[in-house]
């Protein structure tokens, strides 16, 4: 799915929504006539559009919670495995797959909130994060998968995961 994101159609829809929403253009005769984007555009307002606090946030939460994992000696789980909907970590044998959903990215109710920039795209953007998680969610689930998302902010404070964790493992 997220590979979807990343394809050059994909890229070039998300870039003439910034181009056409964020310039407040409402045609696209600024397009070339192969109706590409000039690079120069793309990049600028990729740039600016992108929130600049919230990085990707997902390195640095993955990075916490294996390391909470770690600490409380919980073993046996990998990152990064090639299944379906990417889980940031897999309990392979317990069939326990983990996202860490970044706040802002994923649209946690506490935190997430829209940029005043380009609200259009943004409203879109994350919308579709959120579709896609539930999609990934319900697909591995009848895939036989129990699936636990971690909010960025629980891992700040990481009993509740910690024991969600603890109970899949031992259930
Ligand atoms: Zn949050």
């Amino acid at each position: 799915m997220t590979r979807r994101l990343h394809s050059p159609g994909r890229l070039l829809q998300f870039a003439n929504e910034i181009f056409v929403h964020g310039l407040g253009w409402t045609d696209s005769k600024q397009l070339d006539s192969s109706g590409v984007l000039p690079d120069v555009f793309i990049v600028q307002k990729r740039s600016e559009v992108m929130p600049r606090i919230r990085g990707c946030g997902n390195k640095d939460t993955e990075v916490a919670l294996a390391n909470l994992l770690r600490a409380n000696r919980l073993f046996g789980w990998r990152r990064h495995p090639p299944i379906f909907g990417k889980p940031d970590f897999v309990f392979r044998k317990q069939r326990i797959a983990i996202f860490v959903d970044g706040c802002f990215w994923h649209c946690c109710p506490k935190h997430s909130n829209l940029p005043a920039n380009n609200r259009v795209f943004w409203q879109k953007k994350l919308a579709a994060n959120v579709a896609r998680d539930r999609r990934v969610n319900r697909e591995l689930r009848t895939l036989g998968w129990r699936v636990i998302r971690i909010w960025e902010h629980d891992l700040k404070k990481p009993a509740r995961a910690l024991a969600r964790i603890r109970k899949a493992l031992s259930s």
